[in-house]
C-alpha cells in the first residue's frame, strides 16, 4: 500500500486507538527523572515508572510515535539502508492489561491488512525458550515453522528497567538486497531481511547490578520503525529515500552539486547529513545546547559530523540552517514545536556551524599531514597529543578523529588522549581557582521560547556555550 511518513504514522496510531490505546505526543528526547539515560532510545523509556508499577498510567493502553535517538547507531548511518541517530518508533504499550496474544495479533492484522505487507514474505523471530509465543504465531496466526526462528539474543533492554524476551517481525525484501552469502538470513546484518517490529514481552525489571525482578504485571512494550516501514511501503531501497527524508538529500545534492545515486561514498556523505540534520533540529527543539559534556556533546560531535560530510561533499560554505526549515516543514503535522521554535533551532546551529567552520579546514590540513606522516613510516597509531591539539584547538570532538583515521586504516590511541584530556581539566581546574573563571554567553533570549527560557537543561547548557 503507498503512504507518506504522515499518513503512515497516523495511521498507526487511529488503528491502535480503534483498539482502546490512549494516543499520547511524543515525550521529549531529554529523559525526564532518568539519570540512567542520556536522550530518549526507544518507545518505552518515557513509560518506565508505568511498567515498573512506580506510577500509575493515564490509561492502560497506550499508544505513540516516539522521538528517538540512537547515538550508538550512528557509524551505520548511510551505511546500512536502515540505520538513523534520529528515528521515530511507532508503539503500542500495554501496563498489566493485554499480553502476547492480542500484541502478536493487532501487530499481524496492522502489516498485513491495513498495510497490505505479503504475508509469505515475512519472517518471525522469537526467544528461544519462548513456546508460547511460537504457539500464538503458529497455530493462530497461521506462520509456517520453518520462517519462526528460535534466537538466544531476542531479549530486549536497554539500560535497567523494564525488559523480556521479544519476537521481531521481519520482512525479506529479496535476495538482491542481500549480501549474497549462502548463510545469509534472518538477523543478518545486510540489507535483506529487514527488521521492521519489535514486540517485547516485558516481564522483568533490571537493576543497576543486573538482577533481574520479575514485575507483578506483565506488559507489553512495542517498537517499530516509521521510516523502515516507510521504505517498504514506498518501494524504496533505504529509509532515506522515502519522503521522510529525501527532501534533505535533494537539498544536500542540490548545494554540493553532486546527483544522488552516482557515487557510493558520496551517497554515505549525502544520507549522514540528512540523517543528522533530523537529529541536530530536534535536539536543539527539545532543549539540547552543543557543550563537550553529555548530551550537549552528542550533538556537537553529531553537528560537526554532519560539517565535515558537507566538506567531503565539496561543500565550503556554511549549509546547515537551511536544513532546518527542511525539517520543520516535514514536520510540521507531527512536531509542530519544532516549527515554532525554528528561528532559535537556526541560531543554535548557526553559531556552532561557524565555530567549527573557522577551524575545520586547519584541523584537516593537520590531521592529513599526520597520516602522510604516519603512511610514510609505516605506522597506524596516531598519537593522543596531536588528537588532543585538533579536540582543543581546532574543534574535533576525538570520534571524528578516530573515524577519520580509520579510513585510513589507522587508529586513535585513546588512552594518551585521555590522558592529555585529564591533564587539560586540571589545568582548567587550578586556573579556575586562580583568577575566577570569565564566560561570555552569546545572547539567545529574544529567539528563546517560553518554554526553552523555562527549561533548567537549557539555562543550564546555555553557560556551557561559551564563547572560548
Ligand atoms: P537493528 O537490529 O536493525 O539494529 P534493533 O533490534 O536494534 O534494530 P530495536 O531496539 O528492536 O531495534 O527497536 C525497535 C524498532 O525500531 C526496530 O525494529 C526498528 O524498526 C526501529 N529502529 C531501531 N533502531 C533504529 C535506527 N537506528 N534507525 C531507524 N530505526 C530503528
Ligand atoms: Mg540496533
Ligand atoms: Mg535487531
Ligand atoms: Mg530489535
Amino acid at each position: 500500500k503507498q503512504l507518506t511518513g504522515n499518513e503512515l504514522r497516523k495511521l498507526f496510531l487511529d488503528f491502535f486507538a480503534g483498539k482502546d490505546h490512549l494516543v499520547q505526543a511524543s515525550a521529549s528526547l531529554i529523559p525526564e527523572n532518568d539519570p540512567s539515560l542520556l536522550l530518549i532510545g526507544a518507545g518505552m523509556a518515557p513509560f518506565k515508572p508505568f511498567f515498573t508499577g512506580k506510577m500509575k498510567p493515564p490509561h492502560l493502553r497506550i499508544a505513540t510515535s516516539q522521538k528517538c535517538v540512537r547515538t550508538g547507531d550512528i557509524e551505520n548511518v548511510g551505511r546500512t539502508a536502515r540505520h538513523h541517530t534520529f528515528f521515530e518508533m511507532l508503539g503500542n504499550f500495554s501496563f498489566g492489561d493485554y499480553f502476547k496474544k492480542e500484541a502478536i495479533a493487532w501487530a499481524w492484522e496492522f502489516l498485513t491488512e491495513y498495510l497490505e505487507m505479503p504475508k509469505d514474505k515475512l519472517w518471525i523471530t522469537i526467544h528461544t525458550g519462548d513456546d508460547e509465543a511460537f504457539a500464538i504465531w503458529h497455530d493462530d496466526i497461521r506462520i509456517p515453522a520453518d520462517r519462526i526462528i528460535r534466537m538466544e539474543e531476542n531479549f530486549w533492554e536497554i539500560g535497567p528497567g523494564p525488559c523480556g524476551p521479544c519476537s521481531e517481525i521481519h520482512i525479506d525484501l529479496g535476495e538482491d538486497r542481500g549480501c549474497g552469502r549462502p548463510d545469509c538470513t534472518v538477523g543478518c546484518n545486510c540489507d535483506r531481511y529487514l527488521e521492521i517490529w519489535n514486540l517485547v514481552f516485558t516481564q522483568f525489571d533490571r537493576d543497576e547490578a543486573g538482577n533481574y525482578t520479575p514485575l507483578a504485571k506483565k506488559n507489553i512494550d512495542t517498537g517499530a520503525g516509521l521510516e523502515r516501514i516507510a521504505s517498504v511501503l514506498q518501494n524504496k531501497r533505504s529509509n532515506f529515500e522515502t519522503d521522510l527524508l529525501y527532501p534533505i538529500i535533494e537539498y544536500a545534492a542540490g548545494i554540493a552539486g553532486v546527483t544522488y545515486g552516482r557515487s557510493a561514498k558520496q551517497d554515505v556523505s549525502l544520507k549522514v547529513i540528512a540523517d543528522h540534520g533530523r537529529s541536530m533540529t530536534v535536539m536543539i527543539g527539545d532543549g539540547v545546547l552543543p557543550s563537550n559534556e553529555g548530551r550537549g556533546y552528542v550533538l556537537r560531535r553529531i553537528l560537526r559530523r554532519a560539517v565535515r560530510h558537507g566538506r567531503l561533499l565539496g561543500i565550503e560554505k556554511p549549509f546547515l540552517t537551511d536544513i532546518v526549515d527542511i525539517v520543520a516543514k516535514l514536520f510540521a503535522q507531527a512536531y509542530p514545536d519544532i516549527h515554532d521554535k525554528q528561528e532559535y533551532i537556526k541560531k543554535v546551529i548557526q553559531l556552532e556551524e561557524e565555530r567549527f567552520h573557522n577551524t575545520l579546514a586547519q584541523g584537516i590540513e593537520l590531521l592529513n599531514r599526520q597520516i602522510q606522516e604516519l603512511a610514510r613510516t609505516g605506522e597506524t597509531l596516531l598519537d593522543g597529543a596531536t588528537a588532543f591539539k585538533l579536540y582543543d584547538t581546532y574543534g574535533f570532538p576525538w570520534e571524528l578523529t578516530e573515524e577519520i583515521l580509520s579510513e585510513h586504516n589507522m587508529m586513535l590511541d585513546k588512552q594518551s588522549f585521555d590522558q592529555a584530556m585529564a591533564g587539560q581539566r586540571e589545568r582548567a581546574r587550578s586556573a579556575r581557582q586562580d583568577n575566577g573563571e570569565k564566560t561570555v554567553i552569546p545572547d539567545l533570549s529574544g529567539l528563546v521560547t517560553e518554554s526553552l527560557c523555562y527549561n533548567p537543561e537549557a539555562e543550564q547548557a546555555k553557560l556551557v556555550l561559551l564563547l572560548k
